[in-house]
C-alpha cells in the first residue's frame, strides 16, 4: 500500500468537499483529483490540481473573449491541425500538478525535463521512510545483448533469487545504518544531510511536479515509450490514462501524431517515393547508414 490509512483519509476527505467555480472544469480530469494510482511496488502518481481543458487550447488559438469554443468536431480539427503543425504554445495554457512518489534512480531520469516546476521532499529535513524499490521477477532482466541501454531475458533460478536477496538486504543493511547514524540515543547523532548519502538508489522520493501540456506531452512521448526503462515508463503510461481523460480530444491528436507518428528524413521520403514508383529501394542506394535503414524498415513494417 503506497499511502498510509491517515493519508488516505486526508484524500477521501479532499474528494468529499466539492466547491463551486467559474473557470473551465474537466469532467474527466475530476474523477482523477486527488486518487492515488499506484506505480511499482511502493510508487504512485495523483493529481492534485490542474488547468484547463480542450476548450482552453482552442480558446486560447483562437485569443477568444469568449469560451473560444465552436463544436467538439470544430475544436477536434483544430486541436489536430495545431499539434500537426507543431503550434505548441495554445497547449501552454493547459498546467497539471502531480505528487509522485517514485525510486530515486527514476527521478534522476525525470529531472532532466527541465520545462517543469519542481519541489522535492528533504531528506535533510525529514528522515526517509524505509521503502525500497524491489523489482518484480518479471522485470528482472540481463543486460540486453543487442542494446547497450536496454535489458534483455529475465534472469533464471539461483541467479534471480541471488539478485532478489541482494537487493533486499543491503537495502535493509543501509537502512539500518541510515537509523542508527542519525539516532541520538546516547549519542550526538549525525545530521540528516549526511547520513542519506549511504541510502541506495532505490530509496523512495516524493515531489511535486507541475508542467504544462505542451511541455508534458514531451515527456510522454519520451517516456512512455517503449526505449524509456520499464520503471519510468510504468509511471508514463499511468499519467497518459489521466490526459486522454482530462484533454481527449489533444490526447487523441498526441497518439496520432507524436506516439503513433514517425518522423520521416529527407532520404526516407525519397526511398518512400521510389519504392510507390516500383522502383526497388535498398540501403546502399538509400544513402542511409545501417542504423537509420533499420530504424526506417521498423518504422514501415509496424
Ligand atoms: C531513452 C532515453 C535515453 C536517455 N539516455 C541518456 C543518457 O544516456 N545520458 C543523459 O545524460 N541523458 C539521457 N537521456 C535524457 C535526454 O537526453 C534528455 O535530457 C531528457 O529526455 C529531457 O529531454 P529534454 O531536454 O528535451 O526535456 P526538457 O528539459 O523538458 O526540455 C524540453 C525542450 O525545451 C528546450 N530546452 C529546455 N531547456 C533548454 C536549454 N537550457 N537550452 C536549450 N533548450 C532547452 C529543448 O528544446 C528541449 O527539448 C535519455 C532520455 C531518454 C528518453
Amino acid at each position: 500500500m503506497p499511502v498510509t490509512p491517515e493519508q488516505e483519509a486526508e484524500i477521501a476527505e479532499l474528494r468529499a468537499t466539492p466547491r463551486q467555480t467559474l473557470r473551465a472544469v474537466s469532467e474527466g480530469m475530476e474523477k482523477h483529483l486527488y486518487e492515488v494510482k499506484p506505480v511499482l511496488d511502493h510508487g504512485f502518481v495523483r493529481v492534485i490540481d490542474y488547468m484547463g481543458d480542450d476548450a482552453a487550447i482552442c480558446q486560447a488559438a483562437r485569443v477568444s473573449y469568449g469560451k473560444g469554443t465552436k463544436s467538439v468536431q470544430n475544436d477536434a480539427g483544430l486541436i489536430r491541425y495545431l499539434m500537426r503543425h507543431w503550434h505548441s504554445t495554445p497547449f501552454e495554457m493547459c498546467e497539471i500538478k502531480l505528487h509522485v512518489k517514485l525510486p530515486v534512480f527514476v527521478a534522476r531520469q525525470w529531472i532532466r525535463h527541465r520545462t517543469a516546476n519542481v519541489n522535492e521532499y528533504s531528506a535533510r529535513y525529514s528522515i526517509m521512510d524505509r521503502e525500497f524499490y524491489i523489482p518484480e521477477p518479471e522485470v528482472l532482466a540481463a543486460q540486453s545483448v543487442v542494446n547497450n541501454q536496454g535489458r534483455g531475458e529475465v534472469l533464471q533460478g539461483e541467479e534471480a533469487a541471488r539478485v532478489l536477496e541482494y537487493l533486499k538486504t543491503d537495502a535493509a543493511r543501509a537502512y539500518d545504518h541510515y537509523e542508527e547514524m542519525i539516532s541520538q540515543d546516547g549519542q550526538q547523532g549525525l545530521a540528516r544531510e549526511l547520513a542519506r548519502m549511504n541510502l541506495p538508489a532505490n530509496i523512495y522520493t516524493q515531489w511535486y511536479w507541475k508542467v504544462d501540456l505542451h511541455n508534458l506531452f514531451h515527456f510522454l512521448r519520451l517516456r512512455a515509450d517503449s526505449h524509456a526503462q520499464y520503471e519510468i515508463r510504468v509511471y508514463a503510461d499511468e499519467i497518459c490514462k489521466v490526459v486522454a481523460d482530462w484533454v481527449p480530444a489533444a490526447y487523441q491528436a498526441f497518439e496520432d501524431y507524436r506516439m503513433g507518428g514517425a518522423n520521416l528524413s529527407g532520404k526516407a521520403l525519397e526511398c518512400i517515393r521510389q519504392m510507390l514508383k516500383g522502383e526497388e529501394v535498398t540501403q546502399e542506394s538509400s544513402g542511409m547508414s545501417a542504423g537509420e535503414w533499420r530504424e526506417f524498415q521498423s518504422v514501415l513494417n509496424g
